[in-house]
């Protein structure tokens, strides 16, 4: 009967009521709220102990005790899964406006890519060549040891072989060392007079340094014809540096030597970084090399089927990364081909 339970039980059960329901309301996550189910609701939590100190109430006092129990049970259920259900919204709700779109942002366009600096700096270089009337032409990669060097009046025993230290392939195979027997290719399928520029990748055993890389690139030229002269090569390497550089750019040609060219010369121009005045780059001489060149060889016309009594040719060759490094100021070879961003949208 009811009358005979105690005030102060009832009192307690409408107290751990309103506990249960305020712990509910402040739990702010659901951490929280499962710590607040587990003391309530739990097997060791306080409702579940109520239940087992039923026991020890009076006989006639049970069955209402344990209705009272059951409904408190049943209300701290209710408030668990209601907060639940709000926390689980409020998270909805967060995540919505952390993913927010402002959509009247102005949006970020694609990056396009662009042409490689040395892929632009090879073919602003072969047009100042196709502009002078040289055609361009191109050879494989892989050579025929013979043609890489042989032909070029590097026979076997010759001390240029063991300097160039090349990648062979076996079988009389190498990866060419130079863009140069490009020419004897050239040489051997036509007849004078002709005149062509070939450019591509070369590879050398060259250890990787500021200025030095196993792989680079080189740009060819040569002409064949009866009267060729040296003052025609400087006429046209003239032409080129002035127009690559400035048209103020001084050139000076100095003695060299190539197996395949006699006379044989380098060409330097003007230091483009302190206009002559030394640096560091010009190794305070005022003075940079850009390209090797020469008369081909008397050997290298015969070699290829071309008379040397009536024919006469020039050739030149020149490292692209080289002109780009002055062209850009770049003081290493290697940020050529790392593939940095951050170098190549400078360039
Ligand atoms: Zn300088």
């Amino acid at each position: 009967m009811a009358g005979q339970l105690s005030v102060e039980d009832l009192q307690r059960i409408a107290e751990v009521g309103q506990e249960a329901e305020r712990a509910c309301a402040g739990a702010s996550s659901e951490a929280a709220l499962e710590e607040v189910r587990i003391r309530y609701l739990g097997r060791q939590g306080v409702i579940a102990q109520a239940f087992r100190a039923l026991a020890g109430a009076p006989a006639e006092d049970r069955p209402r005790l344990g209705q009272l129990l059951n409904a408190l049970k049943a209300d701290v259920e209710r408030a668990v899964r209601r907060r639940a259900e709000s926390l689980a919204a409020e998270t909805g709700l967060t995540r919505l406006a952390e993913e927010r779109i402002d959509v009247t942002l102005p949006g970020r366009g694609p990056l396009p890519g662009r042409r490689h600096v040395l892929s632009r700096t090879m073919q602003e270089m072969a047009e100042i060549f196709i502009g002078l009337g040289f055609e361009v032409v191109e050879g494989p990669e892989v050579e025929a040891d013979h043609d890489n060097f042989e032909r070029l009046n590097m026979p076997p025993y010759h001390p240029a072989r063991d300097a160039q230290d090349s990648f062979y392939l076996g079988g009389g195979w190498v990866l060419r060392t130079h863009t140069t027997v490009v020419d004897v290719h050239v040489m051997e399928r036509r007849t004078p007079p002709m005149r062509a520029i070939s450019y591509g990748h070369c590879y050398r055993r060259d250890p990787v340094d500021a200025s030095h890389s196993p792989m680079f690139q080189q740009l060819d030229g040569f002409m064949v014809g009866e009267g060729v002269r040296f003052s025609d090569l400087k006429g046209v390497l003239l032409h080129f540096a002035r127009a690559f550089f400035g048209p103020d750019t001084r050139t000076r040609f100095a003695p060299s030597y190539f197996p395949f060219t006699e006379p044989s010369a380098e060409m330097a121009i003007g230091c483009v970084i302190c206009g002559g005045r030394g640096c560091a780059v010009c190794k305070r001489s005022g003075w940079v090399e850009i390209l090797g060149c020469g008369m081909f060889h008397p050997r290298v016309l015969e070699l290829s089927g071309i008379d040397p009594e009536r024919y006469t040719a020039f050739a030149w060759g020149m490292g692209v990364e080289r002109l780009a490094m002055l062209r850009h100021r770049i003081d290493d070879i290697r940020l050529f081909y790392e593939g940095d961003l951050r170098f190549l949208r400078q360039v």
